[in-house]
């Protein structure tokens, strides 16, 4: 089980399974949704995501039709974005949880959206769009 929640405190969540696809995103909306080089997400079961406390506190821009990125009105920090074609999924900006989590980034994607001033590194594999051999769900 896994525990998270934003910088000011209101929100608090927690996940009861695991977490699936972790992926650094560098496309551009994520670059605006976190204002860093890029956006950290794993995909979570919406059975196994639980707000605990702060739950009117959460507030969503629908950033593309069907898809809306949720986050606290307070102070901003980005929590997790649904997509209405994945009714059963949410996916979960990794860091908000404040847990050691046992799963590891796989894959760097949207690497031709980056910043120009981010250099990625080390060895996982970089996609122009999504992962192509990405677990499905
Ligand atoms: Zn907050
Ligand atoms: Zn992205």
């Amino acid at each position: 089980m896994y525990e998270g929640g934003c910088l000011c405190g209101s929100i608090r969540f927690e996940i009861t399974g695991p977490i699936h696809n972790i992926v650094y995103c560098h496309c551009s909306q994520c670059r605006k949704a976190q204002g860093g080089a890029f956006a950290t997400n794993g995909i979570v079961m919406a059975s196994d995501f639980k707000i605990l406390t702060g739950a009117k506190a959460l507030t969503g821009y629908q950033s593309t039709p069907g898809q809306t990125k949720y986050f606290c009105k307070t102070c901003g920090s980005p929590i997790l974005s649904k997509t209405q074609s994945r009714p059963g999924q949410v996916r979960v900006r990794l860091g908000t949880i404040d847990s050691d989590i046992s799963e590891r980034p796989m894959a760097h994607i949207f690497v031709t959206s980056k910043a120009t001033w981010e250099e990625i590194t080390g060895d996982l594999p970089q996609y122009e769009a999504y992962e192509t051999d990405r677990d499905a769900l």
